[in-house]
């Protein structure tokens, strides 16, 4: 376990409540500051775990010994010469985070999360989600023999989400109204500790999404890639990236940083607008909307958190139309056989984007991350397919039909 503080990102005094999931004095948001120094001696080669989230154990906060685990990260990092050959960009990876246990990243920033709930004593988790999050959490509750409470807003969360949620055994509560009025009902209930928050504002979740980072770095021998891409919805998973590298970087195993790029659906665009008025702060949406539901966020958590990562890397953002994410879904699947969900394929449509616009250079290597599995939503993959073709049981009309 690395040496750490929990504090204020905002004011940077220190957090000494666990419970608290936003500054006391100042109402900012929280952060881990990693005690570095001790980690400045070490060199990838004294990493002895197999990869995977708990590799990295010596820049976590929590306890190894100790650990919920079902095994997560550890994902391939698939280098694709068709799909980079479609979308401009020759030297394309894509990093299927869609292979983790409950088939998406939050599992890396559960298995920190739930290992500090139960560091703590907590006996109940919870959590507001568009679906993964619930997922994930539920999977790991049930590991740990804690009870589960999620919120989701009304309508509109794919079915293998909630499918999750409630086969491992979660409280599944439909809130009526958007994701916002979720989480403030599970902010509430942790603000007078009937549950431990496992939002991805509770500042361990971005702990252990850094091993996305480090992963890629060890999968390709640290050779530093230009530019790393991912969707953005509440904005942790981009800063849990940025931290990882600048801690990387402090330690020394890197010497140069990846241009960090985070794409956003264009019905619900609150970061990369900031970004295109060159602005530090973001303006919260009212209605967002979009077929990738695991983005639909119109008032990011982490949002300020973004900015600080895409402009400190010299990185970019910009938006994609849903019929962008969905013709970049189906290229990588029909392209390299990657199946991701909607929200996964928004980094892909970015990087196809990106080139077009000249931001990306065709001599780039660009990584991009896919964050979550197809097989979340199998209703967006049937309805933007052909449906199966009906036939009788006659050879005959069946080899018309495959041109036999
Ligand atoms: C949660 C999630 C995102 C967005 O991540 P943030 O940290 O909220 O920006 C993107 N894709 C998938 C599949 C997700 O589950
Ligand atoms: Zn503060």
């Amino acid at each position: 376990m690395a040496d750490h503080r929990v504090l204020c990102w905002d004011c940077g005094k220190d957090v000494e409540n666990p419970y608290a999931d936003v500054c006391p004095s100042c109402g900012g948001l929280l952060t881990i500051k990693i005690n570095l120094e001790p980690l400045k001696a070490m060199k990838p080669k004294d990493l002895k775990m197999p990869l995977g989230v708990w590799r990295y154990a010596a820049l976590m906060p929590v306890d190894a010994s100790k650990r919920i685990s079902i095994q997560e990260g550890g994902t391939p990092l698939y280098r694709c010469d068709a799909l980079g050959k479609e979308i401009g960009v020759e030297n394309t990876w894509v990093k299927y985070e869609g292979a983790n246990p409950t088939g998406s990243f939050k599992d890396r920033g559960m298995t920190i999360g739930v290992s500090r709930a139960a560091e703590i004593g907590a006996k109940i988790v919870g959590c507001a989600s568009t679906g993964n999050t619930s997922a994930s959490l539920a999977a790991y509750a049930a590991k740990a023999g804690m009870k589960c409470a999620v919120f989701l807003p009304s309508g509109k969360v794919a079915a293998g989400k909630l499918a999750q949620a409630v086969f491992f055994g979660a409280k599944v509560i439909s809130v009526d109204g958007n994701f916002d009025d979720a989480l403030k009902i599970a902010r509430d209930l942790s603000e007078e500790r009937s549950l431990y928050l496992l939002n991805s504002i509770n500042p361990y979740r971005p702990e252990g999404q850094k091993s996305v980072l480090f992963e890629i770095m060890d999968q390709l021998a640290f050779d530093v890639p230009d530019r790393i891409i991912l969707p953005v919805g509440n904005a942790a998973n981009i800063w849990a990236v940025y931290k990882a590298i600048i801690e990387l970087e402090e330690i020394g195993w890197i010497d140069k940083i990846p241009m960090l790029t985070g794409i956003q659906a264009e019905g619900s665009m609150p970061v990369t607008r900031a970004f295109e008025s060159k602005s530090s702060d973001f303006t919260a949406e009212e209605n967002p909307e979009t077929v990738a539901t695991a983005i639909r966020i119109g008032n990011p958590v982490s949002g300020r958190k973004a900015l600080k990562a895409i402009y400190g890397t010299g990185g970019y953002s910009v938006s994609v139309t849903d019929d962008e994410i969905l013709s970049a879904q189906k290229l990588l699947g029909r392209k390299e056989g990657v199946g991701v969900e909607p929200a996964s394929a928004a980094s892909v449509a970015g990087a196809k984007k990106l080139r077009e616009m000249g931001v990306i250079d065709k001599n780039e290597r660009v990584v991009c991350i896919c964050t979550g599995n197809a097989l979340k939503d199998p209703d967006i993959m049937i309805s933007s397919c052909e449906p199966p073709i009906r036939c009788s049981k006659d050879l005959s009309e069946i080899k018309r039909i495959l041109s036999l």
